[in-house]
């Protein structure tokens, strides 16, 4: 057993993540279903450009959030304006302003992007493993537009054990206001 094995096999996606997303595509259907389940593979063919017009986008978003959102990008670690957020909030998805996070579940990684170890609720995001040259990586997605918000690892902290790392391009954060 030798050290490129170990690393082989790191980059494999764990067990942990493939249940997590069987749980997120479980909590999709049954969403499906109450509104109607009119559409069961809505997880195969929308994209955001199905939902959002490619030019009202582009105009809407800055150039970084387009390219993160839509093109699968990644900024740059520690250059995103969320990273030392700590203020209490919403994160909603910038494309389509759907709830994924709240302040109460972000903590500092140490990576360079927003980390969160849970969602709101696991019908707000679409995990799809993705195979980049044989790094495997679980890439989270927006369960309402598609649109790219990070990759999730399994090296989170308590309760979860779960890392959802997300591009602040992806974000719009929202503060609490007392009512
Ligand atoms: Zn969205």
């Amino acid at each position: 057993m030798n050290i490129l094995h170990y690393v082989t096999q790191k980059q494999e996606i764990s067990p942990k993540l493939k249940k997590l997303k069987a749980s997120c595509d479980a909590a999709a259907v049954s969403k499906d279903e109450a509104a109607g389940g009119s559409s069961p593979s809505k997880d195969q063919g929308a994209t955001g450009l199905d939902l959002y017009d490619k030019e009202e986008l582009q105009k809407r978003l800055s150039p970084a959030q387009f390219r993160v959102t839509q093109k699968l990008g990644t900024e740059k670690p520690f250059s995103g304006k969320y990273v030392k957020l700590k203020e209490e909030g919403q994160y909603n998805c910038v494309v389509c302003g759907t709830a994924l996070f709240t302040s109460d579940v972000k903590y500092d990684s140490g990576s360079g992007w927003p980390a969160f170890y849970d969602v709101i609720s696991k019908d707000r995001v679409a995990l799809k493993e993705e195979n980049l040259g044989g790094l495997q990586r679980m890439e989270v997605k927006c369960a309402e537009c598609k649109a790219h918000l990070g990759h999730v690892f399994d090296d989170g902290p308590k309760p979860t054990g779960i890392r959802y790392c997300v591009n602040s391009c992806s974000l719009d954060f929202k503060k609490h206001t007392t009512v």
